[in-house]
């Protein structure tokens, strides 16, 4: 494939935005080469500024589960466009996604929308700090919650001791409330609340991780946070910005039969428009600036072009949610069809797999945390993502990102992209 104009787009990006991009794992540092510049979407398919079509494996990172361009959002966002774009005042659909959405998901009362994922995060954080009086988190290696600061934190020297920061900007007062734990490892989780009894406010995680690749939790994991949360007066706060509405209706907390205190929204409720969002019962929500004393704002918070396309895409969802078993099926034919190729040709790999995310790591042995997603050859991974790619098939610039399967990618899309594996160089 030929990436002329897709080239000379990125020199002159570069220009004028730092690095070219508006958010890093565009600018496929991790696999080398220069990213492409799409020019339209439809379905499955990516078309770029070269003329090239693309069978998407990413679906914008999330938000576009059932396909690029899906006819009912469109339509949606045009005829909202043209009555008008922000008003800075209540409006009608702020109303009917919030019902929609607590409707969908078990055990929230009340919905804020925000702009993004990590806006909810940060805003959620900050509630569960003003809910219960108390600083400090506990987060897990390899989860992302967005860019606040809070949760730019890496390892420290061991479980107990505070994390330092992983970014310039990030100051050490901030990261001495940011405790750092390792996925699937309760034991650790047990002890960091031990040493800071009292002290903790929040428990937060991706409940499917798809930031360190696709990890899924051990049963034992989710219910015993839940369980120790309980008893500690911690609240449980489930990172669903990735999860929600694409692993069930009612995403992570309904796959895993786990409730959590406050759950974070964004991607899929957006329906590939900027939107995030938080929930939680009644009683925490109260806590809530005008409601209650926790301030949290946005200009554009609600906006109605946003909200209509949220609206849309759950609508679709909430009346067709086969959606998610065709999903499931669509990832598990992929699933079994990279396996068999990489088993044929004696590659060492891991896959993992949740609903309709999924990861393929070249490595042997279990893929479960951080550390041993980290293991990966990746040499290998870079290899496969450019032979894919010569291919035909975009998949996740990074050895740390999901797949997010779409429903708009037939059998023949999957069949292509087992084969192109069959066919890649490693
Ligand atoms: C994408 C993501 C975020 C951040 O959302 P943005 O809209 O990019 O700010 C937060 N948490 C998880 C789990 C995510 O996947």
């Amino acid at each position: 494939m030929i990436y002329q104009r897709s080239s000379a787009l990125f020199a002159e990006a570069k220009k004028y935005i730092p690095g070219g991009v508006n958010s890093p794992v565009r600018a496929f540092k991790a696999v080398g080469g220069e990213p492409i510049f799409v020019k339209r979407a439809k379905g499955a398919y990516l078309y770029d500024e070269d003329g090239n079509q693309l069978i998407d494996f990413i679906s914008s990172w999330g938000p576009l589960i059932l396909g690029h361009a899906y006819e009912p959002v469109i339509n949606a966002v045009i005829e909202k466009a043209r009555k008008g774009t922000s008003f800075g005042m209540p409006t009608e659909i702020e109303t009917q996604l919030a019902r929609l959405a607590v409707s969908m998901v078990p055990n929230i009362d009340k919905i804020r929308f925000v702009n993004s994922g990590t806006e909810a995060c940060m805003s959620a954080v900050r509630l569960a700090r003003g809910y219960t009086g108390k600083d400090k988190i506990i987060k897990f290696a390899g989860c992302y919650h967005g860019h606040s600061d809070a949760f730019l934190i890496q390892a420290g020297s061991g479980a107990v001791t505070f994390g330092s920061p992983n970014s310039p900007g990030v100051t050490q007062g901030t990261a001495k409330d940011t405790l750092l734990a390792d996925y699937n490892d309760m034991d650790g989780v047990k002890t960091l609340v031990q040493a800071n009894s009292g002290e903790i406010a929040a428990i937060i995680l991706e409940p499917v991780a798809g930031n360190m690749g696709c990890i899924v939790p051990s049963e034992q994991f989710v219910h015993g946070l839940r369980e120790l949360c309980s008893q500690e007066g911690i609240l449980l706060l489930f990172d669903e910005v990735m999860t929600g509405f694409r692993l069930a209706k009612g995403g992570a907390q309904e796959a895993l039969g786990v409730d959590a205190d406050i759950v974070m929204f964004g991607k899929v409720i957006g329906g590939g428009l900027p939107v995030g969002a938080f929930a939680a019962k009644a009683e925490i929500m109260a806590h809530l600036a005008p409601e209650g004393p926790v301030y949290q704002a946005g200009t554009l918070s609600g906006n109605p072009l946003a909200m209509s396309a949220g609206l849309a895409m759950l609508t679709e969802l909430n009346t067709n949610p086969e959606v998610f078993s065709s999903l499931d099926n669509k990832t598990k034919y992929l699933h079994e069809g990279i396996t068999t190729v990489l088993e044929e040709r004696g590659i060492a790999h891991q896959i993992n797999r949740f609903g309709s995310m999924l990861s393929v790591h070249f490595c042997e042995g279990p893929v479960v945390d951080f550390a041993s997603s980290a293991h990966g050859n990746n040499d290998r991974f870079k290899k496969y993502f450019h032979g894919m790619l010569k291919r035909g098939i975009y998949l996740p610039p990074s050895a740390f990102e999901s797949y997010f399967l779409n429903d708009a990618l037939s059998y023949s899309d999957l069949d292509k992209t087992i084969e192109a594996t069959r066919h890649c160089e490693f």
